[in-house]
């Protein structure tokens, strides 16, 4: 239920926790126009907690939508180079990044695909240096959630409108761990429950996955030697901690780009800007996606695969199937929330964090490596109840990871 009290202390999660705002530091704050009541909550913790000042940007789906729909492709794929310089100058000045999503899935149902696809994409070449600062922890950033009513109906499609929207927060509250006596302390030892996972396996010496379940996925992929496995709170270049999402119940790491080989079968929707691709597989030969296929959406598959390397890996990533998240059994229809329901693997751009020193390397190096880089960055799920992972070693040695969907082994 959205009470202006317990509305404040997750704004005041967002800000201690989430990007464990520093004094003096600035804030980029963007926020959906939807929210506005909340993000105004937000705004003044930052205060609060010290923030030199904040920039904050509303953002409107409607807005964009009428726009993708009149505006030519010319102007579209044509962005201005100061549209993102006010908040990249401010991410150079070390202000701390923000993000709150409500987003409404269907947002551009029905608007040609290849236009939206053009358009988003310039938009990400354009934000690109903004997006290259916090993709390298140069500042603190977080991700969270609000309750919109767009989004709220197509989780709750049978619920009135109002009450949607009230379950909604309920399930934001629940799975950012909102409803405990002490949500930073309970965010404080979830933390460290996946900081075990990922000091397991960092010393395992895991080489190659191998990831398989009665749907038909059966796929191996090779890791990039040295790949770090992370989860739970991360830490800028500085060391200051923060989450850089708001749930996060994920382990996860970088596949080698051209070490990704078998089929992975999705158990999940995926939501593309604003377009619902259901019931698809794919099928890799040395890292790359050489046969696809889906239920629904395909349209959109072959817009993203329009980016050579978004026919490849950038992330794999181990969810328990007894997540916070996946025993809500709420399908958020949002990736913040269905990724951290699952396990997952994700098209395109791997984190430069996965390894060491990758944040000074240029492409080609990255590339050499094995790092993918790409504009996106598109999750999709394909856990399920009876997955099974193994993972092997140099040596052939043989490690249980994932039993009927959760881990093998305690932490
Ligand atoms: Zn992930
Ligand atoms: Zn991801």
């Amino acid at each position: 239920m959205y009470r202006e009290e317990t509305a404040k202390a997750y704004a005041k999660l967002i800000i201690r926790t989430g990007v464990n705002l520093q004094k003096g530091q600035l804030v980029i704050l963007n926020a959906p126009i939807e929210n506005a009541e909340f993000a105004r909550l937000v705004l003044e913790e930052a205060y609060r907690a010290g923030a030199r000042d904040v920039l904050l940007r509303y953002f409107d789906d409607k807005a964009s939508r009428i726009r993708y729909q009149y505006a030519s492709e010319d102007a579209l794929t044509t962005v201005p180079a100061w549209k993102y310089t006010p908040i990249e100058e401010y991410a150079k000045a070390g202000a701390a990044y923000i993000c709150i999503e409500s987003d409404d899935p269907d947002a551009f149902f029905g608007i040609d695909s290849e236009k939206l696809g053009k358009g988003m994409n310039a938009e990400a070449r354009a934000k690109k240096p903004f997006q290259q600062i916090f993709d390298k922890n140069e500042i603190q950033w977080t991700v969270v959630a609000a309750a919109g009513r767009e989004w709220a109906k197509k989780v709750f499609p049978e619920a009135e409108e109002e009450w949607a929207v009230q379950k909604l927060w309920d399930a934001i509250y629940h799975t950012t761990r909102m409803d405990t006596p002490d949500p930073e302390k309970a965010w404080a030892e979830h933390s460290g429950r996946l900081r075990k996972y990922c000091d397991f396996l960092n010393d395992s010496g895991i080489t190659r996955l191998h990831l398989e379940n009665s749907l038909g996925t059966s796929l191996d992929i090779g890791l990039i030697p040295g790949a770090i496995w992370a989860g739970g709170s991360e830490k800028t270049v500085k060391g200051v901690e923060f989450e850089a999402n708001m749930p996060t119940e994920e382990v996860f790491t970088a596949p080698h780009r051209e070490k990704v080989d078998g089929k992975v079968c999705s158990t999940l929707p995926l939501n593309y800007q604003g377009v619902l691709i259901d019931g698809f597989w794919f099928e890799f030969q040395d890292g790359q996606v050489v046969d696809y296929g889906a239920k629904q959406g395909k349209e959109a598959l072959d817009q993203i695969f329009q980016d050579e390397n978004c026919r490849r890996l950038g992330e794999v990533a181990l969810v328990p199937y007894d997540s916070l998240i996946s025993r809500s059994g709420i399908l958020f229809y949002s990736t913040l929330f269905d990724e951290n329901a699952s396990c997952h693997l994700a098209l395109g751009s791997g984190y430069t964090s996965s390894i060491p020193g990758a944040e000074r390397m240029s492409r080609e190096e990255k590339e050499q490596i094995g790092l993918n880089e790409a504009y996106s960055h598109i999750d999709f799920m394909f856990g399920s109840a009876d997955l099974k992972a193994t993972g092997y070693t140099e040596e052939g040695r043989e490690i249980p990871l994932f039993e009927n969907g959760n881990w093998a082994f305690g932490a």
